[in-house]
């Protein structure tokens, strides 16, 4: 019988696992239950995959979207794993066909829709089949209060009523702990081992800039990108998403909108494209993303604020599945915080639901102001401590100063109060440098203790006073009415000098890139003349793909043609020591590989 390294080398053609995926590997081949906690890119699959190899009958995987599945089932094809799906994209024929191939025995996986599963006629098919496991996928679904919410996944208990002696294992990269709890408490894992991977992926780059001008950071932080590659833009409302799409293009990028409010045949056009191409930047709301296993998307770039610290590392976990280097990139302002302020404020939630998300929303605050590493802050989050500073966020790389703002702090904070708490930043800093207008006159402002108390700062710095104190909950945006900033709880102890604050001071102008990132810094591993064979290898990849509509990444993964450049095998026992080549994709790709490699100089 085969050991679980042995399937990893021979069918996927990796040599080693990654943190948890062995003990799960050999927990679920063993036959017990798992609960599976891993980010984004981490490597979940493998940990059903290769037991699916190793124990005998089919694994059946329960997956929340077409697109996920899909993609799953072509990999896994090319490996020459026998997986089938069965979903609404299949005509009766197919599900016919594999219906008859799931009876004879001749499936290793089968990727299956929850309502399909849930079918009195499919759960009666699977009495008389021998199962190796189930894997439900995106176990997260369940929950209720999540994005993701299936209330078919909420059946899934019956799994376990059903078949008891068939091991089973969720997997999903939400981290919280009441959404982990609902998972163990809906599908009855309660016996279940659980796994909680590192949360840590090193090759993300990470950098939070502020808001000036949007648009031109944007391209400033493109230009730093290379070309050739795919990258994801997250815009708030879909009009932005139009909006920004549209503007790229005008820019000359291969950029396409993605959204929930447009048809749903041009919406899966353009996912399609994003998958299949090498280079396009998808401009997208949080609609798009579950399901896209891309693993070469080269930069995850947010021109708005996301909602939690969950969803802006679940969005940014998109990026660098391959563990190849990828950059996460954020313009954030105080405007971002009002808006999710007052979103959340608008909704339909309670009470208490509202603050937890208020709470969350303070946690994301924390690592776009925090003067420190911000992948530790981050990662603290996550319950977990990371050793020394990281080195590869924008904190790390040009370390931000901090100063004493107490007095400017008291001062921000009197004026909000001798105003009468309803006005916005830029009145209140006219009013703090003694800039006087008809609207201050009008409310006699320039008659005020505060007025012209500030004027060593420019309107600038003042904003930024503004912007973390209202970070740090200091000051409250009034929602409710115009925006206007308010005082709080927190800030008592500020005006009567018993806190003091210490504030970043924002950089003057990003500073200009020494170091290229993501895309661009794995091909500086390349020489020159290595990076023409990867372009070479790349062009291969895309034939092999296009032949056979499929994904250039489902041949092989970048990382893989990068090794080939770097140690040009020239014969198939040297290329099959490279990272990703596996028996099968060894057979069925390694001559065009090798014959391209040995034509170059
Ligand atoms: P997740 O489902 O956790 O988001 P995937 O299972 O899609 O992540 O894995 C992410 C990528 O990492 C995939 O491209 C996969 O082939 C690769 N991968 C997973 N495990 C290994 C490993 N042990 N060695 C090398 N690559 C791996
Ligand atoms: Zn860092």
């Amino acid at each position: 019988m085969p050991d679980p390294s042995s399937v990893l080398k021979q069918v996927f053609g990796y040599s080693t696992f990654r943190a948890e995926q062995e003990n799960i590997i050999n927990h679920l081949v063993q036959g017990g239950d798992a609960l599976v906690l891993m980010p984004t890119g981490g490597g979940k699959s493998l940990c059903y995959q290769v037991p699916a190899l190793l124990r005998s009958g089919v694994a059946i995987v329960v997956s929340p979207l077409i697109a996920l599945m899909n993609d799953q089932v072509t990999s896994l094809k090319q490996l020459g794993v026998k997986a089938e799906q069965l979903n609404s994209s299949l005509s009766s024929e197919e599900s016919a066909a594999v219906w008859r191939a799931l009876k004879q025995g001749q499936l290793d996986v089968l990727y299956v829709a929850p309502e399909r599963l849930l079918s009195d006629s499919f759960l009666a098919l699977m009495e008389e089949l021998e199962i190796a496991l189930f894997a439900i996928d995106e176990a997260h679904c369940v929950s209720q209060w999540g994005h993701d919410f299936r209330p078919e996944y909420m059946a899934l208990g019956v799994l376990h009523e059903r078949f008891p002696a068939v091991p089973r294992v969720a997997l999903t990269a939400t981290a919280d702990v009441p959404t982990r709890n609902e998972i163990v408490k809906q599908l009855d894992l309660g016996e279940a081992r659980q796994f909680v991977g590192g949360f840590d992926r090193p090759n993300i780059g990470i950098e939070i800039v502020l808001k000036d001008s949007v648009k031109k950071q944007l391209l400033a932080f493109l230009e730093t990108q290379s070309k050739e590659e795919s990258g994801i833009v997250y815009c708030l409302s879909r009009k932005k998403v139009d909006e920004y799409a549209s503007f790229l293009c005008g820019e000359g990028y291969n950029a396409l909108p993605y959204h929930a409010g447009m048809p749903a045949e041009e919406r899966q056009q353009h996912q399609q494209h994003f998958i299949e191409e090498e280079a396009c930047i998808m401009v997208a709301t949080v609609a798009f993303g579950m399901g896209i296993d891309k693993p070469n998307v080269r930069f995850v770039a947010h021109v708005d604020l996301p909602s939690s610290v969950e969803s802006y590392y679940q969005e940014i976990g998109r990026g660098g599945r391959d563990g190849l280097a990828a950059q996460a990139w954020m313009a954030y302002g105080l405007s971002d915080v009002v808006m999710r302020r007052q979103m959340i404020e608008g909704s339909d939630a309670d009470v208490s639901r509202k603050r937890t998300e208020h709470q969350k929303l303070n946690a994301l605050l924390g690592i776009a102001e925090t003067v420190s590493c911000r992948r530790q802050v981050l990662l603290r989050y996550f319950g977990q401590d990371h050793e020394g500073a990281c080195g590869n966020c924008d904190t790390c790389l040009s370390p931000v100063d901090t100063w004493d703002g107490t007095t400017a702090a008291q001062q921000a904070l009197s004026a909000v109060y001798r105003t009468g708490q309803r006005f916005g930043t830029s009145y209140l800093s006219d009013v703090l440098i003694g800039k006087s207008n008809e609207r201050i006159q009008r409310f006699g402002h320039d008659a005020l203790g505060v007025f012209g108390v500030g004027k060593e700062f420019s309107a600038r710095e003042w904003a930024s006073v503004f912007r973390q104190l209202v970070a740090a909950g200091f000051l409250a945006v009034d929602v409710e009415g115009y925006g206007g900033l308010q005082l709080t709880q927190e800030s008592r102890a500020v005006l009567k000098g018993e806190r003091e604050v210490i504030l970043r001071r924002d950089p003057v102008r990003q500073k200009k890139r020494t170091k290229k990132s993501g895309a661009s810094a794995h091909r500086a591993e390349l020489n020159a003349e290595q990076e023409a064979v990867f372009e070479e290898l790349r062009k291969i990849r895309l034939e092999l793909a296009r032949s056979q509509n499929v994904p250039p990444y489902v041949i092989f993964h970048d990382r893989t043609l990068l090794e080939m450049a770097q140690s040009m095998p020239a014969d198939r026992d040297a290329l099959a020591q490279v990272s990703g080549v596996g028996e099968k994709k060894l057979e069925r790709y390694g001559d065009s590989f090798l014959a391209a490699i040995a034509k170059q100089p």
